[in-house]
């Protein structure tokens, strides 16, 4: 423990509890373990080995899927609570070394790759003040001494009438609002892409056929978790 943790401990990124300089306290590491290791419903492989991927993209040979753990249970939905309305850097770097691990898992020689991210909706980025996707976008590609690019915008085609949607339909309309970046330079490149949460997989698709039309060859959707 350094003197700046002795001054001003950490806290567990989860429940609150002081750890010293780790992100969780140990009850909450346990459990984190835990959710990585429950089995996918679909293939049964633990969701850090699943490479299940949303119906939408069922047909795209193109895209793989990857994430760390299920949109399910207390652990899990506090963890991307946390990520997506606290700045926390300790939470940021740790889950940009947990995306590094499996991408790392999923490079091959010979290609060339580029880590991008689904741009945050503006509304959100002024209300909470940063973006997580870029974030963790940022530090796996500093893990992995990879290109970090912005290839995606995001229009703010939101309007007062989301609110009376379902969260599938709000997905499905906000989907329509992301486009490709003026002058992305894609072709032949694998795109590693960062999200925080796979839901319907309608951003997913809409990012993948942005992609592919502008000749990208393989597209790699890591999420930190999959509803
Ligand atoms: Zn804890
Ligand atoms: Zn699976």
């Amino acid at each position: 423990m350094n003197l700046i943790n002795l001054i001003f401990p950490k806290k567990c990124a989860v429940c609150g509890e002081f750890t010293g300089d780790a992100v969780f306290c140990g009850v909450c590491a346990s459990k984190y373990e835990q959710i990585k290791r429950e089995p996918c419903r679909r293939c049964g492989l633990a969701h850090s080995l699943c490479c299940c991927k949303p119906q939408r993209l069922w047909g795209e040979k193109q895209a793989h899927c990857r994430h760390l753990f299920a949109f399910d249970g207390e652990t899990a939905k506090a963890l991307i609570y946390k990520l997506k309305r606290k700045n926390l850097v300790s939470l940021q770097k740790f889950f940009a070394r947990e995306l590094a691990l499996i991408i790392k898992d999923e490079l091959r020689t010979g290609e060339e790759y580029i880590l991008t991210y689904a741009p945050r909706a503006k509304k959100a980025v002024r209300e909470y003040g940063f973006d997580q996707a870029e974030l963790l976008a940022r530090g796996a590609a500093e893990e992995l001494s990879l290109p970090m690019q912005k290839l995606f915008l995001r229009e703010s085609g939101e309007n007062t009438q989301q609110k009376t949607l379902g969260r599938e339909e709000r997905e499905e309309n906000a989907s329509r609002a992301f486009a490709l970046c003026r002058g992305a330079e894609i072709r032949g490149k694998v795109i590693i892409l960062i999200d925080d949460v796979t839901t319907t997989g309608s951003t997913a698709e809409r990012l993948c056929s942005l992609s592919l039309s502008a000749g990208a060859k393989k597209i790699l959707f890591m999420s930190i978790a999959k509803a």
